[in-house]
């Protein structure tokens, strides 16, 4: 393997990496037996424990230059075990970041640079995005939430709500979940009209400079919108990025601090306050499990101290009964990954993330659900789409997110006349306000 021309001195980096302890590894091994990656085809001779090898010995170069660290799906299972407490989920992020940017795979550095340029990572200008939000919510409004809209920009909005742009772009029944969530709620919510990309592939090409970037940006439009808390992005990367970039954030200056809820959270207490209710017997006669994304547990619990391993669970058993749950051998923080982490959904390597995602099809067989619960998109993506076509036969499970679930579950409490009225004449001022904006062309 060719040594890559890196993107720092190679002192610097040595300095960087020495500041993650990889030559306190002891070669154990614990690492390779946990990841998925030996095993998976054109990755022959390498694993992590390899990986971090090399980069003790100042090989670090043949490691970037190879696909490992694009392959790694930044799972971390390998950390999670290693006896040293290595970091080796943020060493390879670490040697994506020193790729020249011209050599990052796939269509990952575009959309960098789109969400530094446009604020969304597929580049939807504000007029099309406006419009998706008028249409697919008017949709939602005739079909069964009369009177309902997407607030944009309300100020003094109690929870402040991003979207992945790949919902934006073109998966728009998806954006219809949570909003019906909000309908039924009565939440009073927004979304922005700029910045409002969910997902974060600072995280994917292993540039927390953009990860930062982004998190400012919703502290910025926390403060300037007045919003109460932030619901922290449902996907799984957005999620985590977003977590990293609030907390660089307050250490950098603790007034930086905002209010936030993690969106388990947020549902749980939607639940147990009685603000939806639910009726699970819609669900009767089918069973389920949930599906433990990584950077929702075991990488959050590594890093902030606590996973959400119990309230998506307890979500789960209140829309469908607990004796309708069936359970995956492992889960929690030994859950195995989908392989569409680390940005692999999007990246060119889809016959190592299909390989990758082999554990987790063994996995959903032994346990014999009908229906896998997840809650991330990328996971959602994989098991649904790439798994079933990689491995045929073998995928007989139906995927949903966790928040679908809960609004097909939810028993609906259509708003009265009055509310209807009101949320009509402020859909209607939002919508002569940008009309203004854009000069008619909305
Ligand atoms: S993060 Fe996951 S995929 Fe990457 S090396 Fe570790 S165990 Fe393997
Ligand atoms: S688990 Fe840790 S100590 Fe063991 S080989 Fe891997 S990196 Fe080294
Ligand atoms: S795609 Fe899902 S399972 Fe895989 S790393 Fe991301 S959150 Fe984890």
């Amino acid at each position: 393997m060719e040594p890559l021309e890196l993107a720092v001195a190679s002192s610097e980096l040595r300095d960087r990496l020495q500041a993650l302890d990889v030559r306190s590894c002891l070669g154990c091994g614990a690492c390779a037996s946990g990841c998925p990656i030996p095993g998976t085809p054109g990755m022959e001779g390498f694993d992590p424990r390899v990986a971090v090898r090399l980069i003790a010995m100042g090989r670090e170069a043949e490691v970037a230059a190879s696909a490992f660290p694009w392959v790694c799906t930044s799972c971390g299972r390998c950390s999670h075990v290693c006896p040293m407490g290595i970091d080796l989920t943020a060493v390879f992020s670490l040697l994506r970041g020193l790729v020249p940017r011209s050599k990052v795979p796939g269509t990952l550095e575009k959309g960098v640079s789109s969400v530094l340029e446009t604020g969304n990572t597929l580049a939807i200008p504000l007029e099309d995005f406006l419009d998706t939000l008028s249409d697919i919510g008017g949709e939602l409004a005739e079909e069964e939430c009369p009177g309902f809209y997407v607030p944009v920009d309300q100020p003094g909005a109690d929870l402040l709500v991003f979207l992945n742009s790949k919902e934006v772009f073109g998966d728009f029944d998806d954006l219809k979940w949570w909003w019906r969530i909000f309908y039924n709620a009565r939440e009073h919510w927004t979304v922005p009209s700029r910045n409002w990309e969910a997902e974060d592939w600072g995280l994917f090409t292993g540039n927390p400079d953009v990860s930062l970037v982004l998190a400012r940006r919703k502290l910025d439009l926390m403060r300037s919108l007045g919003a109460a808390r932030l619901l922290i992005p449902d996907c799984g990367g957005g999620s985590y990025g977003c977590r990293m970039g609030l907390k660089t954030c307050a250490l950098e200056d603790p007034s930086h601090q905002v209010d936030s809820q993690y969106f388990y959270d947020y549902l749980l207490g939607l639940i147990d306050s009685g603000r939806i209710r639910l009726d699970p017997t819609r669900n009767a006669g089918r069973t389920f499990v949930w599906h433990d994304a990584c950077k929702h547990g075991r990488e959050l619990e590594r890093h902030f101290g606590k996973g959400y391993y119990d309230e998506p669970r307890a979500i789960l058993a209140h829309c469908v009964g607990a004796q309708n749950v069936v359970a995956m051998t492992p889960d929690r923080a030994n859950n195995y990954c989908c392989g569409a982490g680390g940005g692999n959904w999007p990246m060119p390597f889809e016959k190592e993330s299909a390989a990758h995602g082999r554990f987790k099809v063994a996995q959903l067989e032994a346990c014999r659900a009908d229906v896998v619960v997840v809650g991330c998109a990328n996971c959602r993506d994989q098991l649904q789409k790439r798994l079933p076509r990689f491995f045929p036969g073998r995928c007989n499970y139906e995927v949903k997110y966790l928040w679908q679930l809960v609004a097909e579950t939810m028993i609906a409490t259509p708003w009265t006349p009055a509310e209807v009225e009101a949320a009509t004449e402020r859909s209607r001022l939002q919508h002569q306000h940008f009309e203004a904006e854009l000069d008619g062309g909305f």
